[in-house]
């Protein structure tokens, strides 16, 4: 069988006339490796945020004009798509048509958010058929520059094969029907010796009714069509060098990871790196597809190789990583002692203010419950809290909620902390080294990561000490 492989691009590799023509090239090189190769496109970096914007009525209702917001975006779609296309599309037919079908969307953003504002409210389905607009513009501008450069290609939508429940924003693939789907629509396009340009974020229910998979979400998408077809190999394209071993704002000397097992990335993607959409996993490991993360604008670098185990480099921890911005809720009181349901109600509560919680402790003493919430989260999550358990403190069995000043989550990841003895011991040395104070720790029972809460203001003291502990 002749090797399949996806290549997905992400908002900045097709975000302007210069990112494109490295996309485009990107593509060249695949076909000459690769029978048979899938683009799936994420927007032009910038374009799902506009149309977001332009969607909430209340934004488009401030000022003397209230269209005016509106106006402004519909504009800057259109210069920011047909500024690429003049520079890269000489072709004067293709240039054109492709002008074309762009405004006709543009055009449907205007009367969606029309009616949103005369509603006054943005449903999540209206939402997610606003947001699907900028991935169908950018099918049609990828697959005109591609055809341009004498590549064959063809944009498809992939609301057409890629079957999702109707959970608004945040849309679950049926993988038996997409499955089929994908390979009826793809496979044929595939067989003509042409590149199926399609795009990613999108899929549709099955009466055909436009859903996301929540943002970022184009990554998914690379991975629920690597599997359907199924691909040999899925390939991200982005704008750093791969997964580093943190993040370069923070410290400079972080490096780029050649290889990263699965199980690292996922504690990375969930603690804050913004490499790789957590869901792109699973399809992946799953179906036995090689992943890799690479930079359109640094091409000849190998990036990062995903694996299942993870090289023993003699690396035990792999990489560092914070989360901001985060505040620490606790539930004090002895009466909590030996009673069942307490964690059960206080999680229920959480939920129930729409907050996930990325961080939870609790002692044996059971005398608190301490988690992490995103700090503007704070208020609300303690206020359903008391609540939840107004009795209990009553009763004095609870004797308050409270929540901390700002917080960072810092994690330290690395599968081979497993068989390690002592990791933990050196973090908190070089943390005291540091005069860091940690204010709570939580470790997986999958031993891949372990995270320590520290003040806000020792973000960076933290994770540039503990970053030392890997190139050691
Ligand atoms: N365009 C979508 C977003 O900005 C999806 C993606 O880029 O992955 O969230
Ligand atoms: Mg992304």
């Amino acid at each position: 069988m002749d090797k399949t492989l996806v290549m997905k691009f992400g908002g900045t590799s097709v975000g302007s006339a210069d990112a494109l023509t490295r996309a485009v090239e990107i593509i060249r090189d695949a076909t000459r490796d690769w029978a048979r190769v899938v683009v799936v496109t994420s927007a032009m970096s910038g374009v799902t945020d506009l149309l977001l914007s332009s969607a909430n009525p209340s934004e488009a209702s401030v000022g003397a004009d209230s269209c005016q917001p509106l106006r402004d975006a519909e504009n800057k779609l259109r210069e920011k798509h047909f500024a690429a296309l003049d520079s890269l599309v000489k072709d004067e037919t293709l240039r054109e048509q492709t002008k074309t079908e762009i405004n006709s969307l543009i055009l449907s953003l205007v009367d969606l958010c029309k009616a949103i504002a005369v509603i006054g409210e943005a449903s999540p389905r209206a939402l997610d058929a606003v947001a699907s607009l900028g991935e169908r513009m950018s099918v049609r501008l990828l697959a005109g520059v591609v055809n341009e450069a004498g590549i064959k290609a063809q944009w498809t939508e992939s609301t057409s094969f890629v079957v999702t429940n109707a959970h608004f924003q945040n849309a679950n693939p049926d993988f038996k029907v997409t499955s089929e789907k994908t390979r009826a629509v793809l496979n044929p396009i595939l067989d003509a010796g042409i590149i199926p340009i399609t795009t990613g974020f999108i899929g549709a229910t099955p009466d055909g009714v436009i859903t996301t998979l929540g943002r970022g979400g184009s990554d998914y998408s690379a991975a629920i069509i690597g599997k359907a077809l199924p691909a040999d190999e899925v390939w991200i394209w982005t704008d750093v060098d791969g997964v580093m071993t943190t993040d370069p704002r923070i410290v400079k000397e972080a490096q780029t990871l050649p290889e990263i097992s699965y199980g690292e990335i996922a504690e990375l993607a969930y603690y804050g790196a913004k490499v790789l959409h957590p869901k792109t996993i699973r399809p992946v490991v799953e179906a036995g597809i090689g992943l890799r993360i690479c930079n359109t604008f640094n091409p000849s670098h190998a990036g990062t190789r995903l694996t299942s185990n993870g090289k023993k480099n003699g690396r035990v921890i792999k990489a560092v990583t914070a989360i901001q911005k985060q505040r620490l809720v606790t539930i004090e009181g002895r009466g909590m002692l030996g009673v069942p349901g307490v964690a059960a109600r206080a999680f229920g509560a959480v939920a129930s203010t729409g907050t996930s919680a990325p961080l939870i402790t609790q002692a044996s003493s059971e005398q608190s419950i301490c988690f992490a919430v995103p700090s503007e989260t704070a208020t609300t999550v303690t206020t359903a809290l008391e609540e939840t358990f107004a009795r209990e403190i009553e009763d004095n069995d609870i004797d308050r909620v409270w929540s901390t000043d700002d917080i960072s989550i810092v994690t330290v990841v690395g599968a081979g902390m497993r068989h390690t003895p002592g990791v933990a011991g050196q973090v908190f040395s070089r943390l005291g080294e540091e005069d860091v104070n940690v204010l709570a720790i939580a470790q997986g029972s999958s031993e891949v990561s372990i995270s320590l809460v520290v003040d806000a203001a020792d973000t960076e003291n933290a994770v540039k000490a503990l970053h030392g502990l890997i190139v050691q």
